[in-house]
């Protein structure tokens, strides 16, 4: 495999995701450099210098753009939570310390170990969310994970200073927030990883912190949103309105804002979505695992809000195809139909859409001339792809990750031929497993060489 500097890559068909939604079958795609100097139909002849790459019997698309993780998390994958998503807390001790009280190292080892399954799950671009604890480096430890994955992620920082969730004594104020945003900021951003502010939720900080955090935002500032009815009940009491009113109201809800797997808005609250230019993630597998209703996505591309997709946690698993899959499986299901959702939204939602939500889609989220070359090819020989029909509905509703055969990003192979060619599986796995399982013994609730339940 060459990582010549000039490519010229033929596949059995190329999904564009362009405007028009074009699919060459077969195609090509030329890229110099990171980027994409040609895309068309047939079979071009190489020039000099041009290094070739025949995937006759595969299918390319843009890779896909994740919209929301907790990627630490990833430590515990697997695990049934005991806790519920509250308002409040209502975590036992154990899980307190498992889930959230992961130290730099810890954080470090789980968010690589999501890395690695993003890449193998054709995922290139990523968020992460975590949250910052007084004294503790945690956020160190996941940006160092983020910065060596080589992967494109915009780093959430995320702030709480009015919730049991983190103990008070690992609240930092309001400045003590904005300076370590800066510093985290001075430490690590690079070109590929960039850091962005969270005010964690609404129950879990002041409105001071909000305006404080929203001041310093650069391409956008998450938050999560309105994601149980407790939540929209909640809302209604502390502020007499619906959360994103209040987010209006405070002058905080912008094209920069993205809203974590909101679920329960009423009509003005979408209304002011598609006003202010906002955007949102919809994390399908993560909401009904932890029992979560189901928003009519309708209600959002109607009004061409980008909601892109999210895998979140807990999710038990980094497939991005089964949260495609299953994003139209519920959907059809909410609104008793078949054709009210289909595997082209789900793709949608998966490449252009999630890079809209992100405020990247000038630079990825389609194959275009001009655009960054981040490629996803599906190995075509799959026993999940025969016999080769429906391309669309294949690649939604048929494939899984263990399909992705090739990932490139910004034109470099990160994964060829099934092989990482940056990340270490060996050392990463190893890593995983030694801090699993010193964390569950050390929460006590280590019971075995399969952990407790
Ligand atoms: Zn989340």
């Amino acid at each position: 495999m060459s990582n010549s500097n000039a490519q010229l890559i033929y596949a059995a068909a190329v999904i564009t995701m362009n405007d028009a939604g074009d699919i060459f079958t077969p195609g090509f795609i030329r890229v110099k450099g990171a980027l994409i100097t040609e895309v068309g139909a047939g079979h071009p002849a190489a020039t000099d210098g041009e290094a070739v790459h025949d995937f006759a019997d595969d299918i390319l698309l843009p890779s896909f753009v994740n919209t929301h993780h907790h990627l630490a998390s990833s430590l515990i994958q697997g695990a049934e939570p005991k806790h519920k998503m509250a308002v409040g807390t209502v975590r036992d001790g154990a899980w307190l310390k498992m889930s959230v009280g992961l130290d730099r190292e810890e954080c470090e080892a789980g968010s690589s170990l999501g890395y690695l399954q993003l890449l193998e799950s054709g995922i290139t671009t990523t968020t992460d969310s975590q949250s910052t604890w007084k004294g503790l480096s945690k956020l160190d430890g996941s940006i160092t994970a983020a910065v060596k994955s080589g992967l494109r992620v915009i780093f959430c920082a995320a702030f709480v200073n009015k919730t049991e969730l983190v103990p008070a004594d690992y609240q930092l104020t309001v400045s003590e927030s904005v300076g370590e945003l800066a510093r985290l900021r001075s430490t690590y951003q690079n070109e590929r990883v960039t850091i962005e502010p969270e005010p964690l939720s609404l129950p879990r900080v002041t409105d001071e912190l909000v305006l404080a955090l929203h001041k310093e935002r650069n391409q956008l500032m998450a938050m999560h949103l309105t994601y149980s009815e407790e939540f929209d009940q909640w809302a209604r009491k502390e502020y007499g309105y619906p959360a994103v009113v209040h987010l209006e109201k405070l002058g905080v809800l912008d094209e920069k804002s993205l809203l974590a797997h909101p679920v329960h808005f009423d009509d003005e609250e979408v209304s002011l979505l598609k006003k202010s230019g906002a955007s949102a993630a919809y994390c399908a597998v993560s909401n009904m695992h932890m029992g979560l209703a189901i928003p009519d996505l309708r209600r959002y591309s109607d009004q061409g809000i980008p909601v892109g997709l999210g895998l979140d946690h807990p999710n038990g698993s980094h497939d991005f195809f089964e949260t495609m899959k299953t994003t139209v499986l519920t959907q059809r299901s909410l609104n008793r139909d078949q054709e009210s959702f289909t595997p082209l939204r789900a793709l949608e939602m998966a490449t252009r859409d999630g890079a809209k939500a992100l405020k990247l889609f000038d630079q990825i989220g389609s194959l275009e001339v001009g655009k960054k070359a981040d490629l996803l090819v599906i190995d075509g020989n799959a026993p999940e792809l025969q016999p080769p029909a429906g391309l669309i509905s294949q690649v939604v509703m048929a494939a899984k990750a263990k399909c992705v055969k090739h990932v490139a990003m910004d034109g470099k192979w990160h994964l060829f031929n099934y092989k990482h060619q940056g990340m270490n599986p060996q050392e990463i796995f190893a890593s995983a497993r030694d801090i699993q399982k010193r964390l569950l013994e050390s929460a006590g609730i280590y019971n075995g060489v399969r952990g407790a339940r």
